[in-house]
Order: structure tokens, then sequence, then C-alpha cells
């Protein structure tokens, strides 16, 4: 009796809960890849290198272990579906078996599958996060406003992270004001001088240049370089990346969180998003090393427990949204948003605001940028210019190597552009020019100048920052969160209001069209 075992491209851990009902002695392995997806969206190449290798090196770490593993490549026409139909057929196999996906979409499909298979199709439980979908809508209930705080110390409590007894360790569950470090702050530290960029892989590895060498032929004109490729892609490189991380830029993590170096591109971020997503990290063991390193004291508690809050608190919190709210959250525009992606994103123009043009190309080369590089910079440029939600997530999961729908409607259309009204996020996080002054080094080299809101010269944010307090006033003015931003728009004379209102135009239209 054969059952087909699917692994996903995004579920490449042995921990995989398919695996663990499996039977090495009878049951079959499959992994799919699908070129023509990756096609069809238009992927970066970094993001599609990063799976396509990662799958073909778990299949060898499976076959290794015992297991007997097909690989199949889908050709143009053909889908997982009929794929896992002719592996059933081939191995008169009498069920599949899968861990559930990570997305919406696909979750949706497994009916479909199973009619098209012709035998019954068990679906385990998604084992990549800490809270399940369930456990995420238990503590959700029927409460109104979904708060990442109460999450998060809630976290903390069930999974006993950073807890003396039943206190959070140092007394606070939160050190963000101690981490709100400024761009001088990051100069005056000295830490600037001192680089700590991951570890470099090894590029002629024969199974990452047999990719690079499919992607070349068959999917040509991706964006992005074969040879800026830099990501691990087995489990084993994975930990290193972790290892590497907890020793050289955790303790730096907390205080420069917020910053953007337009000469370092890594600051002290973990730059382990992508391999979370796919399944070559577990969450759990990215907590337990950083409250390892602030229990031996190799890193104090601020930044450890800045770290813990991203892993244990946003990411588990993001994918509990995203089960919770969906499909309807794809749908939600609360502010009437219509734009398309500015140009300068996509790299279809270069811009001279200096900004975006540093978040464009650090895209284009890494298929990724920190949090703050997507979240002040990318997103609060499209939260002013009123770029429409499912264009932006379509951005950035094209775009980014740890790119998935779970991760981005939360941050993108929730937390970045306030689509959903504040279900997630208690206000819009707009931002203009000072605040992009004040966190990063790009005003320096800019042809505008942040502090002005009208004329040639002004800065883009700034003016858009005034227009879009504007155009929402009536929303703004009744958050207390943003009620001072409102009133500040009321105490400019009608004719600098028209000033800012006329340039928004003009600035919005330059950088939508990709002229400015
Ligand atoms: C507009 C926007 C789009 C984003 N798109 C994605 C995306 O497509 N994929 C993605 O994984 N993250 C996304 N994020 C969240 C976050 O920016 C990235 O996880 C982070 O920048 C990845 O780099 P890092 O591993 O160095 O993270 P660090 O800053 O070092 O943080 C450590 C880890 O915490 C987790 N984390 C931190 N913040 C978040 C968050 N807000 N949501 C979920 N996980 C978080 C990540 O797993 C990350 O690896 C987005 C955020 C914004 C504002
Ligand atoms: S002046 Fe404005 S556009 Fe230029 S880098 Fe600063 S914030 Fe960006």
């Amino acid at each position: 009796m054969t059952r087909i075992v699917w692994i996903q491209g995004t579920q490449l851990t042995p921990a995989n809960s398919a695996l663990a009902v499996a039977d090495r002695t009878t049951d079959r392995v499959v992994l799919i890849e699908s070129l023509p997806h990756a096609q069809r969206g238009r992927l970066h190449r970094h993001k599609v290198a990063l799976v396509l290798t990662a799958m073909r090196r778990f299949a060898e770490e499976l076959r290794a272990d015992g297991w007997q593993v097909d690989e199949c490549r889908l050709e143009h026409g053909l889908g997982f579906e009929e794929a896992i139909s002719e592996q059933v057929r081939t191995h008169d196999a009498t069920g599949v078996v899968t861990m559930a996906p990570c997305g919406w979409q696909a979750q949706a499909a497994l009916p479909r599958l199973e009619a098209t298979v012709g035998v019954p199709v068990h679906v385990t439980d998604d084992t990549q996060f800490l809270c399940s979908r369930e456990a995420f809508a238990d503590w959700a209930g029927t409460r109104r406003r979904l708060r990442m705080q109460e999450f998060y110390a809630w976290m903390r409590r069930t999974h006993v992270v950073l807890m003396d007894g039943e206190q959070p360790a140092g007394g606070q569950w939160s050190y963000d004001p101690d981490n709100r470090e400024t761009f001088a702050a990051w100069k005056r530290s000295g830490e600037r001088d001192r680089p700590t960029p991951p570890p470099t892989i090894d590029r002629d590895d024969p199974v990452l240049t047999a990719v690079q060498a499919d992607i070349d032929r068959l999917l040509p004109g991706l964006p992005g370089r074969a040879e800026d490729f830099w990501l691990p892609t087995t489990r084993a490189e994975s930990l290193a990346w972790l290892e590497d991380f907890i020793e050289h830029r955790l303790a730096g993590f907390g205080p420069f969180e917020d910053v953007s170096d337009p000469d370092d591109p890594w600051l002290r971020h973990a730059t382990l998003s992508p391999l979370l997503n796919i399944g070559l990290l577990h969450p759990r063991e990215c907590v337990a090393a950083a409250e390892g390193a602030y229990r031996s004291g190799a890193a104090p508690l601020a930044s450890v427990e800045g770290f813990v809050r991203q892993v244990l608190g946003w990411r588990e919190y993001v994918n509990g949204v995203y089960w919770r709210e969906m499909p309807t959250y794809a749908t939600l525009n609360e502010l009437d948003a219509h734009q398309p992606v500015p140009p300068a994103l996509t790299g279809e123009v270069r811009t001279t605001l200096a900004c975006v043009q540093h978040v464009a190309d650090i895209v284009e080369r890494y298929a990724w940028t920190h949090h703050i590089d997507r979240l002040m910079i990318a997103g609060n440029l499209m939260l002013l210019l009123g770029t429409e939600p499912q264009a932006a997530n379509a951005w950035f999961r094209e775009r980014f190597a740890d790119g998935y729908d779970w991760v981005m409607q939360a941050n993108v259309t929730g937390m970045s552009l306030h689509a959903d009204g504040g279900l997630m996020a208690t206000k819009p996080y707009a931002a203009g020019g000072a605040y992009i002054k004040r966190m990063t080094g790009h005003c320096k080299s800019c042809r505008f100048d942040p502090k002005q809101r009208t004329g040639d010269d002004a800065c883009p944010f700034t003016t858009l920052y005034w227009d879009f307090t504007a155009r929402h006033h009536e929303r703004l003015a009744a958050n207390p969160r943003t009620a001072q931003a409102a009133r500040g728009w009321t105490r400019f004379d009608e004719e600098e209001q028209g000033r800012i209102r006329a340039r928004a135009q003009v600035v919005a239209a330059g950088i939508v069209d990709g002229t400015l």
C-alpha cells in the first residue's frame, strides 16, 4: 500500500508533518517544480533559485535518509494536480499526504486536488509556526481589534519565552523605547565601522549551478543577476547563518533596527526570513538561540527582546491574522487607493528620490531589504501615493525572496497601507521627509530638501505626507494617535494648503509616470 507524500516548495523541513505520518519503506515522496508558475509571476530570480535549489538539495537529503523520492518538473500547461495524479497512477497509490499549504488559495484548491487524483488526500497540520491557526482563532475570539502587543505577551507566557517565573524577563514586555536609535546615533556608535554582513555561500555548488542554468534557459529575463545570489539553500547552511547572526549581529539588533544606511544594506538584521519561510529554519530554534544569548550574557535584553518580538510576536501574529481574515482581507481597500506601483520600484525607470532608488537597487540586487526600507520607504511611498493594495502585495510577492501571501497581506494591506481600516495597526504608517532624514542616511545625497513642502526642491515625501493628511483629514482627526498630525494641517493658511495640494499633484504624477 503506497501513498504519495507531496512536499511543497515552502515546506523543506525534516519535521514536515506529512513525513511524520508516512512510512519510508512503502510511501513515496514527491517534490514538484513549477517553472511556468515563476514565469507567470515574473518572480525575482533569487526567489526561484532559492526555492528550486533548496528543493533539489532537500530531495538529496531525504534519499540519504532512506526515502524514495521523485522530482517532477512541470512543463507549460501542466499543473500540480496532474503531476500528483500521474504519481498516483504510476505507483498505484492509495492516498496522498501533504502538509497544509501556507497560502489561502492553495488551501482552497485542496478539495479539487482530491477530486482530480481520485484517492483520499490527507492534509496534516502546518507545523512551521508556533501558534496554530486554531490557537490564534481562539485567542482572537470576538476581539474587535487584534493588537499585536497583547498577542505577543500571550505567546511569551504560553511558550515560556524570556520569562522569569510569571514575569517578563527584566520586568517589561517590550524594550521598544530603548530600540529607536537614529541614524546619527548609528554613526556615533562606531558600529557602522564594523559591518557584519551575513556569511558568503558556495556559489559553485553543483545543484545551484544547475538551477541557475535552468533559469537562464527556461526563464530568460527575470529580474536579478545570477552572480548576486547570496542565500543558503540547505538546513545546515541555514543553521550556520542563524549562529552567525546570534554571534555577530544580535547584540546590535535592537538599538539600530529602525535605521536605514545607504552604505550598509544589512545593518544588524537577521536576514533569516527567506529561510524561515521555506522551512529551512524553525521559529522555535531562532527564539531559543536568541534567549540563550541573553541568558549567557552574550547579548543585551533590549536587543534579544526586540528580535523575539519580531519572530514570536509579529511573524506568528501576521500568519494568524491572515488565516482568520482571508479571503475577505485581500479585498479590503479602506483608503480607496487605486494607483499602480511606482515604476521606480519595479525597476522600469530610475528616480531622483535617493531613498527610493536605494530600496529599488537593494531589492534588484538581493531580492530582500530590511524592514525599515520596506515600511518607511517603499510602503510609505505607496501609502502616500494611494497605491492599490493588491498591486502592492504583488510587487512584494514577486520581488522578495521571502514574499508569500500569508506574510504580506497583514504587513502590506494592513500595517503599511492601512487598507484594513485599522484592524491590526492603530494608525496609518505615514511619514514625511523629516522623519526619514532622522532615521536614514539617504537625504544627504538627495537633490530634495526634507524640510521643504512646496517648490521644486521640496522633498516629495514631505509634500505627499501633508497631502495625505489633507485627503484623510476627517479619519486622522478622529483617531487620538493621529489627531495631532491632523491639527498640523489646519495650522496652514488656505494659500499654503493650496500650494501643498498643487505641488502634491505634480509630484505624485511624476512618480507614477516615472519622470521624477
Ligand atoms: C511592507 C512590508 C512587507 C513585508 N513583506 C514581507 C515578506 O514578504 N516576507 C516576510 O517574511 N516578511 C515581510 N515583512 C516583514 C519584515 O520586514 C521581514 O520579515 C524582515 O525585514 C526580513 O528580514 P530579516 O530576516 O533580516 O528580519 P529581522 O528584522 O532581522 O527580523 C527577524 C525575523 O522576524 C520576522 N519578522 C520581523 N518582522 C516581521 C513582520 N512584520 N512580519 C512577519 N515576520 C516578521 C522575520 O521572520 C524575520 O526574519 C514585510 C514588512 C513590511 C512592512
Ligand atoms: S529628501 Fe526626501 S526623497 Fe530625498 S532621500 Fe530624503 S526623504 Fe527621500
